[in-house]
């Protein structure tokens, strides 16, 4: 099992298969192109072609692959795709998906673990199948290859019965997770997926259809999509598709529509999508907010949170869950839902919940945050909540996304695809639906209706000030210039911009690989404040209010040491001009638009300095967007 979830926002890998009014590959290769933030050590094809398979992979990226297809014919009008994240073998040509059945009869690509490959690849070994990888995936291939020969031979199946019922007699014998897609020499003009654990959907196009890992593989070619659930089988032709459980009971499908358009899923004019990303906040937070004002302004409403006021009301304590930078927003909504309900809250990482037996009171309402609705360990610690008889609300950005479907309710954040792998515009929302949900609570028990419209007013106005922030970043791209040679950082905050600092230092980590340390600012003299030097400079929140004083000391305290200091402050010219190095000026704000506005410079200098590190900041190394396996 490896435990990597909690280094990136969400692992999985991207899979496409496609069948067949055009030309499979330029399709298949721009679906691949699309999902490659979900994993990109290396890419794979197999086509369909002149009655038989025909395979290419690369190591590195889909590009590669493209440039490896341009050699060769690749006319077949049917095929399957693979951007893989490797979990069980290296990363080499032979290792990378599609892979081909020993017997030349199946091929698969999949998405996740199979944790008891090793004893059936021993067992399949002892029976004559061999093997060409390292991976698990070839060992869940070659036993539905097996079991489909069998199927042939001693009960003289028709090639689809005997397939589907070789692929259920496999999946019930394997541990793990999976989204697969398989074609088969015997059956062409199908394509057939299953899932447990990975996520899988349909897209339903006009002659054409599409397995894949998620929509963004075939925008632009269809909005009609069916989310498969765990334990379904689909079997996919190029005018039809059919549903059915692992028992083979037939499901009547659910078609739903995508509401974004292709434009949202590619890069534009920007030259990464993390900056198209980060540039996109204003509008991300207006659509946070769209339809979730009462009438009379004095409080939030949500539709979708199938909770009766009068149940919440009976509410004593909140569990938030979540992973990486989720994990950030829930602490954000610790702070303002406790400061402004005063229901007491509790955040844990969703992967440690998920393994703990946590003592919760009967009264714990249990929120989970993911952007991508499909983090196996956030996923994995609802189940267990509901499990335990707890109903599980969750703020998701994907609409479909397998959290989504199964919590009681909650808040989709209408962000739009997040495509960069570092969460920047999810983030800045789901703290801003944070406050949002801090208002509706608080106005349930205590806050008065006057405060309730200050505080609606504020919330309001976070898309312009948002917007203010982001005209800084020419200074911030001077700035990463001048500190990006620079291998440690410290970032500092106090109160809820702690998690926007631990949140900046995870940023930068992730993207250029900068060892960076978030500490609440006076904890620094417990400890990380023997890191302070001329090399290791303090990125340091000083926000007007309370303890502005207490930030300024504590930004004196680092200058005493030598230590560079750049300022993230709302001062104006309260912030005494020689204390820090640089000093990036915020507008001034209620406290509930803090954490998206500060969010802004922290998200513009991490970026600038992975550029200036030349950096790939769309695919850092070793991460994927996406966290589908343990
Ligand atoms: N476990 C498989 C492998 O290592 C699939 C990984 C993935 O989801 O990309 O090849």
């Amino acid at each position: 099992m490896v435990r990597l979830a909690m280094l990136c926002n969400l692992i999985m890998c991207g899979i496409v298969g496609y069948i067949c009014k055009h030309e499979a590959s330029p399709i298949l290769l721009d679906g691949l192109r699309r999902l490659e933030y979900r994993g990109y050590d290396s890419a794979g094809i197999c086509l369909w072609n002149k009655d038989q398979f025909q395979i290419l992979k690369k190591t590195g990226r889909v590009e590669n692959l493209r440039k490896e297809t341009l050699k060769h014919d690749h006319s077949g009008q049917a095929g399957i795709s693979h951007t893989r994240w490797a979990t069980h073998g290296g990363v080499s040509d032979e290792n990378a998906h599609p892979h081909i059945s020993w017997d030349n009869k199946l091929s698969m690509a999949h998405n996740g673990v199979i944790e008891n490959f090793a004893l059936i690849k021993r067992e399949l070994e002892a029976k004559g199948v061999s093997f060409t990888s390292e991976t698990d995936s070839e060992v869940l291939l070659n036993l539905i290859a097996f079991l489909y020969d069998a199927e042939l031979k001693q009960n003289h199946a028709t090639a689809d019965v005997a397939l589907l019922k070789a692929l259920r007699g496999a999946l019930s014998q394997v541990e793990g997770t999976y989204g697969i897609i398989m074609t088969c020499v015997d059956l062409p003009d199908l394509i057939i997926g299953a899932r447990k654990g990975s996520p899988l959907v349909i897209g339903v196009g006009d002659e054409e259809n599409f397995l894949a890992s998620d929509v963004t593989a075939f925008a632009g070619r269809t909005k009609s999509v069916v989310y498969l659930d765990d334990g379904q089988v689909a079997t996919v032709s190029g005018t039809d598709f059919f549903i059915t459980t692992m028992d083979d009971v037939a499901i009547s499908p659910t078609i739903d529509t995508i509401s974004w358009d292709i434009e949202d899923a590619e890069m534009g004019s920007y030259p990464h999508f993390m900056l198209k990303e980060i540039f996109e906040q204003p509008m991300a937070i207006e659509n946070s907010m769209r339809g979730r004002f009462s009438q009379d302004n004095s409080t939030a409403q949500f539709g979708g949170l199938n909770i009766a006021p009068r149940e919440l009301r009976q509410i004593d304590r909140i569990l938030f869950l979540g992973c990486g930078t989720a994990w950030h927003a829930c602490l954000i909504a610790e702070y303002l839902i406790e400061k402004y309900a005063r229901i007491p809250v509790e955040v844990e990482y969703a992967s440690e919940f998920r393994y703990r037996n946590s003592p919760l009171d009967k009264n714990t309402l249990v929120f989970t945050i993911s952007q991508s609705g499909e983090t196996i360990d956030t996923l994995e610690a609802q189940r267990e909540a509901q499990r335990k008889g707890y109903r599980v609300l969750g703020i998701t950005n994907v609409v479909g996304s397998t959290i989504a479907r199964e919590n009681d309710g909650g808040v989709f954040q209408h962000s739009g695809p997040e495509i960069g792998v570092a969460s920047t515009k999810a983030f800045s929302s789901q703290c801003h639906i944070a406050a949002m949900l801090s208002l509706y609570f608080a106005r349930m028990r205590d806050m008065s209706f006057t405060d309730g419209k200050e505080i609606a007013k504020a919330l309001k106005a976070a898309p312009g000030l948002i917007a203010q922030a982001l005209s800084r970043a020419d200074q911030i791209a001077e700035i990463a210039k001048k500190y990006a040679h620079h291998d440690d950082f410290l970032f500092l905050g106090r109160q809820m911009m702690f998690p926007i600092a631990l949140e900046g230092a995870l940023k930068l980590k992730e993207i250029s690989y900068i060892h960076a340390e978030g500490y609440p600012s006076a904890e620094m003299k417990h400890g990380p404040i023997a890191l302070i030097s001329p090399d290791c400079p303090t990125v340091a929140i000083a926000l007007k209010g309370e303890i502005f004083k207490k930030s300024l000391a504590n930004i004196q305290e680092i200058r005493a040491r030598k230590g560079p200091v750049i300022a993230i402050t709302d001062a104006g010219k309260d912030f005494p001009e020689d204390l820090a190095d640089e000093v990036i000026q915020l507008p001034e704000t209620h406290e509930v638009n803090h954490a998206p506005l500060v969010s802004i410079p922290m998200q513009l200098l991490s970026y600038y300095i992975a550029v200036e590190r030349k950096c790939d900041v769309d695919k850092p190394r070793n991460l994927a967007k996406s966290v589908t396996v343990e």
